[in-house]
């Protein structure tokens, strides 16, 4: 009987919560608003031509190395960070490597890094989720070939430094590094500029955050050249479609409107913050475009969290199954009415699943 290499047959099921998402969606970090004006007018101008024919990846690879300020040899356009986490995988990692993540990180390093047949270690935040750049040395061996680091970390929304991740990058000069820096626009803080001294260094962006793009799947990974060269034997030449390529120049022209989004949810942040403070409710401060809150102490506490804020229209993602998570649940911010809405529902929420757990609030 046909039956799957035992390296996939290890990994685990990954089923996010797609289905269904009708509301103000606050559960998968997207923008809430939608991509600019300008993607939009350009699909609508596309033709049967355009859509006949392969696509073309590489002006359009150009044009975002122009605008990242990086040369073209050193980015490839990925089908969503997802698809570039998973050459790395296949570039570098074989049976018996290791894989170095954090704990809790996104789900996709574990799953690609499993199925290329490398032992996934992961190693546990520290106090208040704090970068464990020591600890992550003390586990880099010869066998390690991969470390995969969320900056800033989903679902925390909490960062490691450039001088941390330089110190990682230069402890482990036999691995790919890779920095995600999908949540980059609403951090500001970039490991770019670093990649020509690490050789062993790749940033990771996403026009699916900041950008609402995320049904497109429209990644970059930025890398040594040499390195790149070796990704490249991996990828499909037609990684990303037509009507991807085609909305990508117009999404960086529109930085105006990036700028306006982000501002939007940074104000959003300050808010939700501010707010949690006051009601004594324990979150962690986020440099991305969503918090992290313990809305109770198990499972059930999330849940019922999550299910309360869905009866009033609102979608937000339980976290409660990620490792130190317990109770927790992560809410995305979108900017003006959308934090509006969510800081409407929000004291009430709390307060009745309060009265279910047997918690007195002020
Ligand atoms: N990296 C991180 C840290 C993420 O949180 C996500 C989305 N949840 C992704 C990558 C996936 O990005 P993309 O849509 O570009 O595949």
């Amino acid at each position: 009987m046909l039956s799957p290499k035992e390296s996939v047959r290890a990994v685990p099921a990954y089923h996010p919560p797609l289905a269904g998402r009708d509301g103000l969606r606050l559960d998968f970090n997207e923008n809430t608003v939608g991509c600019s004006p300008r993607v939009l007018e350009k699909l609508q101008r596309l033709t049967a031509d355009d859509l006949t024919k392969y696509p073309e990846r590489h002006a359009v690879e150009t044009a975002v190395a122009g605008f990242l300020k990086v040369k073209a040899a050193e980015t490839l356009l990925t089908n969503g960070v997802d698809e570039a986490i998973h050459l790395l995988c296949q570039t570098y990692l074989g049976p018996g490597d290791d894989v170095l993540i954090v704990a809790p990180t996104y789900s996709m390093y574990r799953i690609y890094g499993m199925a290329a047949g490398a032992n996934v270690i992961s190693v546990p935040l520290g106090k208040n989720f704090g970068f464990p750049v020591t600890e992550l040395k003390q586990r880099v061996t010869s066998r390690t070939r991969l470390i995969a680091i969320a900056n800033p970390n989903n679902p925390t929304g909490t960062v490691a430094t450039c001088d941390q991740l330089l110190e990682l990058v230069r402890a482990a000069p036999n691995a790919a590094v890779l920095v995600d820096e999908a949540y980059v626009e609403f951090y500001g803080q970039t490991m770019i500029e670093y990649r020509s001294d690490s050789a062993n260094l790749f940033v990771a962006r996403t026009f699916s955050k900041a950008y609402g793009m995320a049904g497109l799947r429209v990644g970059v990974l930025i890398g040594n050249p040499e390195q790149m060269s070796a990704v490249r034997l991996v990828c499909s030449p037609y990684n990303v479609n037509a009507v991807a390529l085609a909305s990508v120049p117009e999404a960086i022209r529109d930085q105006s409107y990036l700028a306006e989004y982000v501002g939007g949810v940074l104000e959003a942040r300050g808010r939700l913050q501010n707010w949690l403070v006051l009601s004594g409710i324990e979150f962690w401060r986020s440099e991305a475009n969503f918090v992290l809150l313990r809305v109770g102490s198990s499972k059930a506490d999330s849940a019922r969290f999550v299910e309360k804020m869905r009866l009033r229209g609102i979608l937000v993602r339980d976290r409660s199954s990620d490792h130190g998570c317990e109770g927790c649940v992560r809410i995305t911010l979108g900017p003006g009415e959308h934090a509006d809405r969510l800081l409407e529902a929000l004291p009430s929420v709390i307060e009745e699943c309060s009265i279910a757990q047997g918690v007195s609030r002020r």
